[in-house]
């Protein structure tokens, strides 16, 4: 089996590059982060998904009580899109040859994560063209700070083929 979901930092944040050896023990996604501050999700304008697909996206985790500040569909005036640390926003864009993604993947996220504060400050996530569905929401969940969970079905499998819809511990403790 391949995994399709991989994951890394581009910083050095140790919680989050020694993902691999977190062993999940609980019945719970382990967390590595929680964001401080009301994120923005930027769909950048190479980014191969389509409006609807980050409403619905955007829409699941909302209504698992995560908050974003708001959704911009392919309107970047600030230009967060071309900034390696948009500090504050989710940008989505379109992979790119520099990651060398493996052929097996569909997605990357990458998040910096305050060691300290396990403040998320931001999220890059990279896809492919012609996404399955789950991937986005899948990697969002990355975003928002929660890492893999291989319980068969579940929305945050490291295996998109033994993931699914099940958001059992997903929903934001925090308000
Ligand atoms: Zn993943």
């Amino acid at each position: 089996m391949v995994s399709l979901f991989p994951i890394t930092t581009s910083d050095a944040s140790e919680y989050v590059t020694n993902y691999d050896r977190i062993n999940v023990i609980g019945n719970a996604p382990p967390r590595a982060g929680i964001w401080k501050r009301t994120p923005t999700v930027v769909v950048c304008e190479d980014a191969p998904i389509t409006k609807e697909q980050v409403t619905a996206a955007v829409s699941l985790w909302k209504s698992l009580g995560h908050n974003f500040f708001r959704t911009q569909y392919k309107y970047d005036p600030l230009h967060k899109c071309k900034q390696k640390k948009p500090v504050g926003y989710i940008t989505i864009r379109l992979v790119t040859q520099e990651l060398a993604l493996d052929e097996d993947s569909l997605a990357e996220t990458h998040f910096y994560i305050d060691n300290t504060s396990r403040a998320v400050e931001h999220a890059i996530i990279y896809i492919k063209l012609g996404i399955p569905e789950t991937v986005l929401e899948h990697e969002l969940g990355h975003a928002l700070g929660f890492l893999h969970f291989n319980k068969i079905n579940h929305l945050m499998n490291s295996k998109w083929t033994q993931g699914g819809w099940d958001t059992k511990g997903l929903a934001n403790k925090r308000r």
